[in-house]
């Protein structure tokens, strides 16, 4: 359950290094530097060196899950990017260029966060010849077809605006499952023969229930609904036997025995396609707090199922930013106090509040669902009676939300959207601690409080769980962020720290958020309608007393807050009412406040916003591009050193990714 908090605020100083790389469509690379990698032991490089091949290994396995033509796609438009002999700065090639890029990004042909498919800016005739003028072995031909056969089966999915048009539909009342690209279940199957075939598997009884659907697309067989598991001699075997492979290296160099063990039971996950041993994988990773260097690779989040079940393959190394650890363990150590302090109705609360780790990471490598596109902080594992009797382990990414904050400095998106210069004072002076603090606050605490009354299963709010679930978290930080608990704990500097977050929020979640969606188009990806779920519920509920308001300068809105006490208690109010319907699975409660407050856009607020952020020339969205660690041998083929090295380009990158990585058929049995 990851939080990114949208557009960064501002930065203080500047150093050599270039966070901002190259820029296309509406997207923004940056770089993320690994300080304190070359302090690091050279046990714990290799260390390093090994997860990061890991964490690279299943990228293919990503690209298959967000759609069943994404690989042969990619692959026919690298074929073309690389041999093409034609005039490569006409305006057709030019447009093939940043459509795969966009591809790259994307792991896929949908947009990474809105899911609707992207437009090629390049004709089909143009790619039909283009593709004719290549090598034919270079093209991912299954055996026996023609480039036509394959231009005719490509097409249709590429070009054509009704064929698979979003990755993820979750348009209330319709078949999600069937209108949704994403290949986590096969031709035919519909919403409620899947929803019959998990809810037929479970046991209400089961204290302990494994996270049912998790690791496997399903398919019919003869015309029967058949499990098809991702595991070493199983579906996306290829990649699965490669990460095993790097895993079991970093073993041998493992920082602790708690971390020997966790390789373990995650290699005889991806070998058996366990869901048991998943859920004993999950507990032994997140009581491994002593290691220095840590990772995720897995199925992990189901953001891309309509229905929630089926996760993606994702991957991050990392290890602890020793120093800024100390902010989100003073969280951690208050717990319990946070927990009895919250306006949720005490029968919701978590009675002992135990096991949440806290600490800030460097993050080293980021793979499948990571990458280019990521996470700043991270609270696993996911499931509920894990995370009920174990606890959770929670990070903050201190490295890229830095990298995030140099590069937004300056960049002039404050003094276009905010009010007026008192508050961009604020923002500027503590936006990024409370920004820290928001994440810290959303992942060590926001996701780890409240229980569910018992019965109620992980699943109960569908498709709107993890917008709830995210709003939960949410409204913790932020009703949070302005108590003189922090202040107390040394975390704010003073009473007044919140405000900047509070405006910025209720800025985004209102306003600027928007600049992300396309004209006429719905909010989907759950972390935005959860943001504009609670900033559009506060401004109604506090419309009657103009706790907040829209101000209307020289013909440009503004959002404007009048009361920032008052804001809390709305906050607090949200808070407890979205606890109630998570802690009861009230789906049909859940279900109002997301269509009443989270999807829809007003049209011409959101037309207004467009055109202030296209005078900016700002990218929406960013990712990044990954260090290159190499290994230094001897004679003898020992690794003597791993060096770090960051100047390697977007498009090299993915190729060589593509090269090196793509383990995976191209052609879909
Ligand atoms: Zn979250």
């Amino acid at each position: 359950m990851t939080a990114v908090i949208a557009v960064g605020t501002s930065s203080v100083a500047a150093d050599n290094f270039e966070y901002n790389n190259e820029r296309f469509a509406d997207l923004q690379m940056l770089r993320y530097k690994v300080s304190g990698f070359e302090r690091l032991p050279l046990r714990q490089k290799k260390l390093i060196y090994y997860l990061s091949e890991a964490a690279l290994c299943g990228r293919d396995i990503m690209f298959d899950q967000n759609g069943a033509y994404n690989l042969r796609i990619r692959k026919t438009l690298e074929t073309v990017y690389t041999d093409y002999k034609g005039e490569r700065n006409s305006a057709d090639f030019k447009a093939l260029e940043v459509y795969l890029k966009r591809v790259w990004f994307s792991n896929g042909i949908h947009h990474h966060y809105g899911c609707d498919k992207f437009e090629p800016g390049f004709s089909q005739d143009f790619l039909r010849k283009a593709m004719k003028s290549v090598s034919t072995e270079k093209l991912p031909l299954a055996k026996g077809e023609s480039v036509d056969d394959l231009c005719n089966t490509l097409f249709p999915v590429m070009f054509d605006p009704d064929v698979m048009p979003m990755r993820v539909n979750q348009k209330d009342g319709e078949d999600l499952v069937l209108t949704s690209a994403a290949n986590f279940y096969g031709p035919g199957v519909t919403q409620a023969e899947a929803e019959a075939f998990y809810e037929a598997q479970k046991d209400t009884t089961d204290k302990e229930p494994v996270m049912y659907g998790l690791n496997s697309r399903l398919v019919k067989q003869d015309g029967v609904l058949v499990e098809r598991k991702w595991v070493a001699n199983g579906l996306y075997g290829e990649a699965i036997k490669k990460i095993v492979f790097w895993l079991e290296k970093a073993r041998g160099v493992a920082d602790t025995q708690a971390q020997k063990e966790v390789i373990d039971e995650l290699v005889k996950f991806y070998t058996t396609g366990d869901l048991k041993t998943f859920d004993r994988y999950s507990i032994l990773w997140l009581k491994d707090t002593e290691s220095t260097v840590d990772f995720v690779n897995g199925f992990i989040e189901s953001y891309g199922d309509p229905l929630g079940l089926k996760a993606g393959w994702e991957a991050l190394v990392n290890f602890k930013d020793l120093e800024a650890t100390g902010r989100a363990e003073k969280l951690s150590e208050n717990a319990q106090w946070f927990e009895d302090h919250s306006p949720v109705d005490d029968q919701f609360k978590k009675k002992e509040c135990k096991g949440i780790s806290a600490k800030v990471i460097t993050a080293a490598m980021l793979g499948g669902e990571l990458y280019p596109a990521t996470a700043i902080g991270i609270n696993l594992p996911n499931s509920n009676w894990i995370r009920k009797q174990h606890g959770s382990k929670s990070v903050t990414i201190g490295n890229l939300t830095d990298a995030y904050n140099k590069a937004a400095h300056g960049n002039g998106f404050n003094d276009e959207f905010v009010v007026d210069q008192a508050t961009k004072d604020l923002i500027d002076k503590y936006g990024d601690v409370c920004d820290d603090l928001h994440t810290d606050l959303h992942e060590c605490l926001g996701h780890g409080s409240g229980r569910l009354v018992d019965g109620v299963g992980d699943d109960a709010l569908k498709a709107h769980g993890s917008t709830i679930e995210e709003a939960r978290a949410d409204l913790f930080a932020l009703y949070y962020l302005a108590d003189p608990k922090l202040v107390e704990l040394g975390l704010t500097p003073d009473i007044e720290a919140f405000k900047s977050n509070y405006y910025h929020y209720m800025m985004n979640g209102l306003m600027t958020q928007l600049v992300r969606i396309r004209p006429g188009k719905d909010v989907e990806e759950a972390h935005m309608r959860n943001r504009q779920l609670i900033a559009r519920w506060a401004y109604e509920h506090g419309k009657a007393d103009r706790v907040v308001e829209f101000v209307v300068n020289n013909g440009k809105t503004y959002v404007n807050v009048n009361d920032y006490e008052a804001l809390r208690r709305l906050f607090g109010e949200l808070l407890k009412e979205i606890q109630r319907i998570k802690s009861e699975g009230d789906y049909e409660a859940a279900r109002q406040l997301v269509e009443t407050y989270a999807v829809k856009v007003d049209p011409l607020l959101h037309k207004e916003v467009l055109a202030r952020y296209e005078a900016l020339d700002l990218a929406p969205y960013k990712g990044f591009i990954n260090p290159v660690f190499r290994a230094v041998t001897d004679a003898k083929g020992e690794i003597t050193d791993v060096t770090v090295d960051y100047s390697e380009k977007y498009a090299d990158q993915m190729l060589r990714y593509s090269a090196d990585y793509g383990f995976l058929p191209y052609v879909n049995e």
